[in-house]
Order: structure tokens, then sequence, then C-alpha cells
């Protein structure tokens, strides 16, 4: 038996100075009245950038890094996917930081618009929340019995994801995912990001 039509996640460890961005993040987060309220409505008990300042790669020197170092993985994933198109008509559009103290968490959605969509990992405390995402074809499976428990990944309807500090994650921005609740008492930090056609 082969495997046809497989949904492909990439993950890989990138080296960045991760204290400096946490400080840089912070800074961000002070500074940012409107989003604070944003999150206040949208972002329970957390803080995201999304709706104020989602394009921190034309803003700041040190995302612009990032979103080079971003790119090279990006360029690979598109390559592994064997997609006909490159990071000449398939930019960074959106770049946001979302900061998720203890009981924080992000429900299931997807990322319309765009095509590449992704998260690079800045402060990951033990215990903290993995990125969990659900199996596109969830909607078609009517009578198919329920997989077992210690069914192998390949045919789990949910993934769950541990990112490590510094790790860059990428999907395609159809894919379902949520990060559930963080129970750890030091917040979970990362950037988002989402990559569209120019
Ligand atoms: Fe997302």
């Amino acid at each position: 038996m082969k495997t046809y039509f497989a949904t492909q996640i990439y993950q890989k460890k990138m080296a960045f100075d991760l204290p400096d961005l946490v400080a840089e993040i912070r800074q961000i987060q002070a500074a940012d009245k409107g989003g604070k309220a944003w999150s206040q409505t949208n972002y329970k008990k957390g803080y995201t950038s999304y709706g104020s300042m989602d394009r921190l790669h034309l803003m700041s020197s040190t995302f612009e890094k990032l979103q080079k170092k971003i790119d090279r993985h990006v360029q690979r994933y598109l390559k592994d996917l064997d997609y006909e198109a490159s990071l000449k008509n398939i930019v960074m559009t959106n770049c946001w930081v979302n900061i998720m103290p203890k009981g924080a968490q992000h429900t299931a959605h997807i990322h319309p618009h765009s095509v590449i969509s992704g998260t690079f990992y800045v402060a990951i405390p033990k215990g903290a929340s993995a990125i969990k995402f659900e199996d596109p074809r969830l909607s078609h499976f009517m009578n198919a019995p329920l997989v077992k428990e210690n069914a192998k990944i390949i045919n789990q309807r949910f993934v769950s994801l541990q990112p490590r500090p510094g790790d860059v994650i990428l999907f395609e921005s159809w894919l379902k995912h949520e990060v559930p609740t963080n129970e750890t008492s030091e917040p979970r930090i990362s950037i988002s990001f989402n990559y569209g056609w120019v």
C-alpha cells in the first residue's frame, strides 16, 4: 500500500538571537495600545499584534532579518511541495507577534487569501501548548469508523506538533490549526506570518 494526497508540514530549527527578540516583542507590546485593546476582544488573556501591527517585517530591521531567514525555509517548502512558484511570486505579506500567558488559547482557524503560513517560536516554556492540526478531509469521512487511539500518525485525524524555541513551522494556509490553552506559568511567545501572491 502507498500513501497519496499527503498533507505536508515543515518543521526546522532556525538560528536567531531569541533573548533580543523577546525584548523587542515586549517593547512592541508596551507601545501597542491599539493591539492590546484588539486582543482584549479577540485574543482573550493574551496579546497579539495581528489586529494592529501585522507588517512587522516592514517596520523593524530585526523582523526584516527574520523574514530573510524564513524566506529560505519557505523556498525549500515550496520546492518540497512541487509548486510552480518561488519567492519571485510568493512573498511575506504579514508578520505579527503573539504572547500567550497561562490560560490563553487560539481556537481553530485557517488563514484565508494566503498560500503558506507559519510560526517562528521564540519562547516555549517546558509544557507549553503544541500546535494542533486537523485532517483537511475531516468533513468527507461520512460513515468511516473512528480510528484506533494508537493509530499510525498518518491515519490520525489530528496531529499535535511540539515546537522548540528557535523552530519554524510552515504549513499551507488552508490547513486548519489551533493552539490549545497554555497551562504554563511563563508565557508562550511566537511570531506568525503569511506568504501570499505578489
Ligand atoms: Fe494561525
